[in-house]
């Protein structure tokens, strides 16, 4: 079966961000990518005859031979651009990240017709602030966000974004600019192997659980978030999102559901 007719779109850039990490941008060819909100999510997919990474192992399970491996990933382009972008973590022996992290600059890649989801800031008022805490490629969604129209609004907003290593701090150079060129923009990096740093690190090496129990966000805003004046989302890793749920609880926070709103959102990869 000819699996190839099903790619829709054409890679337009593939840029390697760590040994682990790549930023990939891709573009429909023939129609238009609907509009979206941003921190929303849209399915990637190749065919299962697309070359593998060298760095990749042995797949975990074989993949179907007659259908395209799809799985979702976080837009981390601005809701405003016709090309869409991605932030990957490779997965040695997963089944679509190796073929992902094969791609060149011209290649063929199935998206999508529409991005969904609810990990947005579409419903919540603009003077109520903004914690976004991420691991990993998790800060994709936050991008997205800050490149549209997040810091346009009248509440603060903080990222705080935790990784192994400050290389695996994927859009960190434009989150220091933004964090310079906003008022009511913090970034918060930290990196739980300080050792591994060639040059060293002079930031915080806390997991972020340590970080918000000593009062990051009061120590930046001079007031103490609670459910009345502040939103939490939480991106990446499902240990971290549920530890800081549980955190968030002590405080008041509720997870934000469609019947029942809350202040904690959420979005496991
Ligand atoms: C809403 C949403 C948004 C997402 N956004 C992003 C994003 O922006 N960036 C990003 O990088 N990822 C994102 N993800 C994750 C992404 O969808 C994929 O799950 C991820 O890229 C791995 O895909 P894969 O096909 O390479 O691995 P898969 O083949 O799906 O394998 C991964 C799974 O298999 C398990 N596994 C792997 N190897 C083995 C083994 N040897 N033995 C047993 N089990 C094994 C892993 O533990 C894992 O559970 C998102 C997920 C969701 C649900």
């Amino acid at each position: 079966m000819d699996l190839t007719k099903e790619l829709n779109c054409v890679v337009t850039q593939s840029l390697q961000v760590s040994p682990i990490m790549k930023i990939i941008r891709v573009m429909p060819q023939g129609w238009e990518f609907p509009s979206f909100e941003s921190g929303q999510f849209v399915g990637l997919g190749l065919p299962p005859d697309a070359g593998r990474c060298e760095e990749s192992t042995t797949e975990h399970a074989e993949p179907k031979a007659d259908k395209l491996i799809k799985r979702a990933y976080s837009i981390s382009s601005s809701s405003k651009d016709n090309v869409i972008e991605f932030y990957v973590t490779l997965v040695h022996s997963g089944n679509l990240t190796p073929r992902l992290f094969n791609l060149k600059i011209g290649d063929k890649i199935w998206m999508g017709k529409k991005a969904v989801g609810m990990f947005t800031l579409d419903e919540i008022s603009s003077d109520t602030n903004i914690v976004l805490v991420a691991t990993g490629t998790g800060v994709a969604p936050y991008m997205s966000m800050l490149r549209s129209n997040a810091l346009m609004r009248d509440g603060k907003i903080i990222v705080i974004h935790g990784a192994a290593n400050s290389w695996d701090l994927g859009y960190s150079s434009e989150l220091r600019l933004l964090a310079n060129m906003f008022k009511n923009f913090s970034y918060y990096p930290t990196i739980t192997e300080p050792g591994n740093e060639p040059s060293g690190w002079a930031g915080d090496t806390r997991f972020i659980e340590e970080i918000w129990k000593s009062g990051l966000a009061k120590e930046k805003w001079g007031f103490a978030p609670s459910p009345d004046n502040t939103h939490v989302f939480l991106c990446g890793n499902p240990r971290m999102v549920t530890s800081m749920k549980d955190l968030l609880a002590v405080d008041g926070f509720k997870e934000h559901k469609r019947k029942e709103p809350g202040q904690i959102h959420a979005e496991e990869f």
